[in-house]
């Protein structure tokens, strides 16, 4: 792999950056440049007609300086070690940014679950999770959902780790359904996160969302609520994508019905919906719309140096892990473009995780309008740190985010030194 398609390595990067500016000693940026523990496994499936495939499965922990490592498992053909290994950097990042008291650590398994039943899914997760039994924990790594995997998959992962200690764990996974002991909240909680940092940029700049025209690329768990909840407060959502194409209309989208039908649609995508006035456009076209608000809500890489100077979008919010690479960026901000990190804008999945383990712990529950009220608190205080570390330092949100978080996990690593 070349350097530059290196995720890792644009992972890397952010580091570098945020500890030149912190003036990181060199042995500590030693650490953090490497993760901590990486399994790469094997996982034999019997496939519904009897044939036996080989999937490739990967669980990172990047550090466990400020707590057991938290992260999602994503399931996605173009899964790869070097992806997992920045995904749980970030994830490191993301944690301390809002200061929950975890490190990071992520999951994946490279597979298409298009092409693989319900059935199929359902015994590579068990597989993977067996697979992963030596280190995940509930107070040493706990996995959540990402990309192509949901409450669903957190209750098979919960059964299967509970059937081989012989009692049922719950805080071993977030992202559960409410009947296994998920948090109300929880799988709102990104997009709600992602509206939250939308709407906190817009009030330092002095933008009313009924002025604020949005796109919003992907239209999985993060993107479609996204788009909802910045709907319901006003903005103009004018276009959304899924895999299947990319869905515009001038005077705003009818996200709710939109959301309903991919309920029951073909593997919930938007393909074969319409609406009065709607045209579908292509997802290059999506991105370069003359908007206020762009939210890559898919997967990284989509904004880069081939298209950044095409990006019409005043304020970009990165639903997505690291959907704007660093040269992109550089395009962007000489542009006078404000990007909300993605450690930022999309952590309010694992701040709502956070909830939910505490509350697994306690076996007490709380309501959705106390989880909803701690998660506002804990976005709009972190913004306003980061839009504050911004204007003292002189950067931009990345690195003042990025600044904040390593030294965050700097300061942990040094009170407890190196072992022995
Ligand atoms: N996968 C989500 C993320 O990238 C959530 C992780 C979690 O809740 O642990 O932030």
């Amino acid at each position: 792999m070349s350097k530059s398609e290196s995720v890792f390595e644009m992972a890397l990067e952010q580091l570098g950056d945020a500890a030149q500016r912190l003036n990181l000693n060199a042995s500590t940026l030693r650490v953090l440049s490497h993760c901590e523990r990486e399994l790469t496994v094997a996982l034999p499936v019997v496939m519904d007609d009897g044939r036996i495939e080989v999937f490739t499965g990967h669980r990172v922990q990047h550090s466990s300086a400020r707590g057991p490592c938290k992260g999602g498992i994503r399931f996605h053909h173009d899964v790869s070690i070097d992806e997992v290994k920045a995904l749980s950097m970030w994830m490191t990042w993301k944690c301390a940014v809002v200061n929950i008291p975890y490190g990071g650590a992520k999951g994946g398994i490279t597979v298409d679950v298009t092409k693989l039943t319900k059935n199929e899914i359902r015994r590579l997760t068990r597989r993977y999770t067996v697979a992963m039994l030596p280190i995940i924990g509930s107070h040493s790594d706990i996995p959540a959902p990402d990309v192509n995997t949901s409450a669903e998959t957190m209750g098979w992962i919960m059964d299967t780790v509970s059937m081989f200690r012989g009692s049922t764990v719950l805080d071993i996974v977030t992202g559960k359904s409410i009947e296994l002991g998920g948090s109300l909240g929880r799988r709102e909680a990104t997009g709600r996160g992602v509206m939250f940092n939308a709407l906190e940029l817009l009030k330092r700049v002095d933008q009313a969302p009924s002025e604020t025209s949005v796109s919003v690329q992907g239209f999985g768990n993060v993107g479609s609520v996204s788009a909802d909840l910045l709907q319901k407060e006003g903005c103009r959502i004018v276009a959304v994508s899924d895999v299947s194409g990319a869905y515009y209309k001038e005077d705003g989208l009818p996200i709710t019905d939109m959301i309903e039908y991919c309920k029951s649609s073909q593997n919930g995508l938007l393909d074969g919906f319409d609406a009065p006035g709607m045209t579908k456009i292509s997802n290059t076209e999506l991105l370069e719309l003359d908007v206020d608000l762009l939210v890559p809500a898919a997967l990284e890489k989509q904004i880069t140096e081939k298209n950044a100077d095409k990006i019409k979008a005043k304020f970009i919010v990165e639903g997505a892990n690291g959907p704007v690479t660093p040269v992109a960026e550089k395009i962007l901000l000489s542009k006078d473009k404000y990007v909300v990190p993605d450690i930022l804008a999309n952590s309010g999945g694992v701040v709502v995780s956070y909830f939910e383990w505490v509350q697994s712990i306690q076996s007490f529950f709380w309501d959705e309008d106390e989880v909803n009220r701690n998660l506002k608190r804990v976005i709009v205080n972190s913004f306003k740190s980061v839009w504050e570390m911004a204007e003292r330092e002189k950067v931009d949100l990345r690195n003042a985010a990025m600044m904040i978080a390593v030294d965050r996990v700097a300061r942990a690593l040094d009170a407890r030194g190196i072992f022995p």
